[in-house]
């Protein structure tokens, strides 16, 4: 079981060994959806990853459309660099995978390019206390 979120404000940290993995969300639209597919396919080439599929249609927090890439902690290192090299202009959220969903997406989360506004109101504050769970 992952770790409770460490409140900061009571001068605690929270620990990265909680960290079960990363998604890079890859924001495009129309216009951008090229680069988009350009990108996803050097990805997926260079690097150990899951790809999500497209989605074009606004999902969970996501504003606009989107794909995800999910990736181990291993490979942030690589990933992470090389995406700040190369993401062509699109906006990228890079966030880990904690038990709380709504942190992973706001303190938690790194952007390249724009930050948008997400839909916060769909993720979970809290560790599941069941089995249903939206972490897109
Ligand atoms: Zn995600």
């Amino acid at each position: 079981m992952a770790e409770p979120v460490a409140d900061q404000s009571a001068g605690r940290f929270v620990e990265p060994g909680q960290i079960r993995g990363y998604h890079a969300h890859i924001y495009y639209n129309p216009e951008t959806r090229p680069v988009a597919e350009r990108l996803r396919e050097a990805i997926g080439n260079r690097f150990s990853v899951e790809l999500g599929r497209w989605r074009d249609q606004p999902v969970g927090p996501h504003p606009v459309s989107m794909y995800q890439v999910a990736f181990a902690s291993e490979e942030f290192g690589r990933l992470v660099p090389w995406l700040m090299l190369n993401h062509g202009g699109l906006d990228v959220l890079v966030h880990p995978q904690t038990a709380d969903a709504y942190a992973d997406h706001t303190e938690h989360a790194s952007w390249l390019g724009a930050k948008l506004s997400l839909r916060l109101d769909v993720l979970r504050r809290d560790p599941p206390a069941s089995s249903a769970r939206l972490d897109l």
